[in-house]
């Protein structure tokens, strides 16, 4: 097992070579480039490729290259860029399959034929893909050193963080050690375990969108892709595949995985303050009370004080920065702990130890630190309290303790606001344990 990245050096290198004959197409993918985040350098000839290269201070991150050029007719500029070791995406109106698999046999990031519009979103897509693939980490099984290290350096070319494993065996040690491994792509045939056998021991522990599996087999077995899949790959390569099909595969499974994730986080996660919204809180919180140890537990819920009258007066806008203010603060003293924004301006914590005293110092010090903090918004200076209510119980019933919790929150209201109210519930005759 090894880490065998050699593009890690140019890593916040961003900036793209585009090699491009037609001013109208490297114009487009100059704009391409900066809606990426890249700056881009134009050359109209290999000549000027090179000129540019040697006055570079950083390496470029990519390079976009056309395949017939004035003084490069036949792919030259495209070995010019492998050469110097820049990944390159070849980008080419000449469109016949000697070309393409003239292009194929050179060590590309990607072929793009100029057919149509389409092919620009595609190049968008692929920029916005690369930078992101540094942070993917991708584990490649195989028991043999050429076809693993073939893969090796598909995925390297396009700044995937790679590790190996001999085995499936192996594979399970490099997971256990390498927890933010996002991506499998395993052979079947190898001794200790077999590609299939691998699939289903991590299935046992990833979700399909948590760990992408790609079965890959030489074997002339037509069975192999549908009894990978039924044991839990995402999908299956048949050796010996081409670097297209195979980058295309891999980028499917990642994209698929990154919407789920997104829609996961949207459906959990509040739009304005990016804190756990109240139905995910329940989730977490309700697992939690099943399993704890804790005798007691300590839940707080909390409401900002008369924010209606920061919406009167400074605007809707002024109102929605006092939220993520209030967001930050919170997220800041109680990141071990449940958060959540529960509704418009109010919060809750559930906690994870059973310190009454402590619980209600850390609010306490929470509520002194929004109401010394101002928050500024255009020429406004706005300032804030909170007002919590805090509940301690045996009974781990979280809908009981958030309905006790806001009582000692309307007391707290009542009191004058600003101000925490802690109540430990006396238990002793109540159902506890029960839901
Ligand atoms: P109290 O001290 O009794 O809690 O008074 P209050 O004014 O804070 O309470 P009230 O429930 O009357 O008003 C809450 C206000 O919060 C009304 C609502 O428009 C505002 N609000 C809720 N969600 C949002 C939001 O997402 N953005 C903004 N700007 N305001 C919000
Ligand atoms: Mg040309
Ligand atoms: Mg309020
Ligand atoms: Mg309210």
């Amino acid at each position: 097992m090894s880490n065998t990245n050699h593009f890690i050096n140019t890593m916040d290198a961003k900036r793209v070579l585009i090699i491009e004959d037609s001013v109208a197409i490297a114009k487009i993918q100059k704009h391409i480039c900066k809606l990426c985040g890249f700056e881009a350098d134009i050359a109209i000839s290999l000549q000027e490729a090179r000129q540019l290269y040697e006055k570079a201070d950083i390496p470029y991150f990519v390079a976009i290259v056309d395949y017939a050029l004035p003084d490069a007719n036949n792919g030259e500029a495209i070995d010019f860029t492998i050469e110097k070791h820049i990944p390159s995406i070849v980008m080419t109106g000449m469109l016949s399959n000697e070309i393409r698999d003239d292009i194929l046999k050179r060590p590309v990031v990607d072929y793009i034929p100029k057919e149509n519009r389409q092919v620009y979103d595609y190049l968008k897509h692929l920029l916005t893909q690369l930078p992101e693939n540094q942070h993917i980490k991708v584990l490649v099984v195989d028991d043999s050193l050429p076809a693993r290290m073939h893969i090796v350096r598909l995925l390297e070319r396009q700044y995937f963080q790679v590790l190996q494993a001999e085995n499936g065996e192996d594979a399970l040690i490099a997971l256990s050690q390498h927890p933010d491994i996002s991506v499998v792509i395993t052979d079947q045939e190898m001794p200790k375990l077999s590609g299939i056998e691998l699939t289903r021991e991590i299935r046992q522990k990833y979700s399909i969108e948590r760990m992408v599996i790609i079965g890959v087999s030489g074997a002339d077995n037509n069975s192999l892709s549908a009894r990978f899949i039924k044991n839990g790959a995402n999908d299956y390569l048949r050796k010996p595949f081409c670097a297209e099909e195979f980058y295309c595969r891999i980028f499917q499974n990642i994209t698929y995985i990154k919407n789920i994730r997104t829609i996961r986080r949207q459906a959990n996660y509040d739009y304005l303050t990016d804190l756990p919204n109240r139905r995910y809180f329940f989730t977490k919180a309700e697992k939690f009370m099943k399993n704890t140890q804790l005798n007691t537990v300590c839940t707080a819920i909390m409401d900002i004080d008369h924010f209606k009258a920061v919406n009167d007066t400074f605007g809707h806008d002024a109102g929605d920065e006092a939220l993520k203010h209030v967001a930050n603060i919170l997220a800041s003293h109680f990141d071990k702990e449940f958060i959540a924004r529960f509704g418009g301006e109010e919060f809750c914590v559930c906690f994870k130890q059973d310190q009454m005293e402590q619980a209600h110092s850390r609010l306490d010090t929470f509520r002194t630190d929004i109401a010394n903090s101002q928050i500024r918004h255009q020429k406004d200076q706005i300032c804030l309290t909170i007002s919590i209510g805090l509940i301690s119980s045996r009974n781990k019933n979280i809908n009981l303790l958030i309905s006790e919790a806001d009582k000692c929150l309307y007391q707290a209201k009542e009191a004058g606001r600003n101000q925490v109210v802690a109540l430990a519930i006396d238990d002793n005759n109540d159902d506890q344990g029960e839901d």
